[in-house]
């Protein structure tokens, strides 16, 4: 499953959050190159749902992680629905996929302003941090 939030900025996903069920490839399996192919089937447990993100603080890379089925159950409700800050917090996506709280709006690594440190400010000047290192 795939989300893209999109900044209310500009319009640009704001975030990739996809969470491959166990047994199912990624959406854009068809048009990845053989090397990632080869890297990702090496690294996922088939019978695992699996996590690729990106977002303004960064990626987990192009294998991705494991997530156990609450996880990434909770991802899901955070993201498929009208966003809630609670909901987006407990996905436990460490960027928040660009959420801004105060706003109730997601914005892009462009409109956070990213400062090298992670640290990021809205459009609307309110500021958090963004850590550019993924923690599963
Ligand atoms: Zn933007
Ligand atoms: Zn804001």
């Amino acid at each position: 499953m795939l989300f893209c939030p999109k900044c209310a900025a500009c319009g640009a996903s704001s975030a990739r959050i996809e969470v491959i069920a166990p047994h199912e490839l990624p959406d854009q399996w068809p048009l990845w190159p053989a090397s990632r192919r080869e890297l990702f089937a090496t690294y996922r447990d088939p019978s695992a749902y699996r996590l690729l993100y990106e977002g303004p603080g960064g990626s987990n890379g192009l294998a991705g992680d494991a997530l156990d089925p609450q996880r990434a159950a909770a991802i899901i409700a955070a993201f498929a629905g009208s966003p809630a800050t609670g909901m987006i917090m407990a996905s436990g996506i460490h960027d928040g996929a660009g959420w801004c709280p105060t706003c109730r709006a997601f914005y892009c690594a462009d409109h956070w302003s990213l400062s090298s440190t992670g640290h990021g400010r809205c459009p609307k000047g309110h500021s958090r941090s963004l850590d550019p290192h993924w923690h599963p």
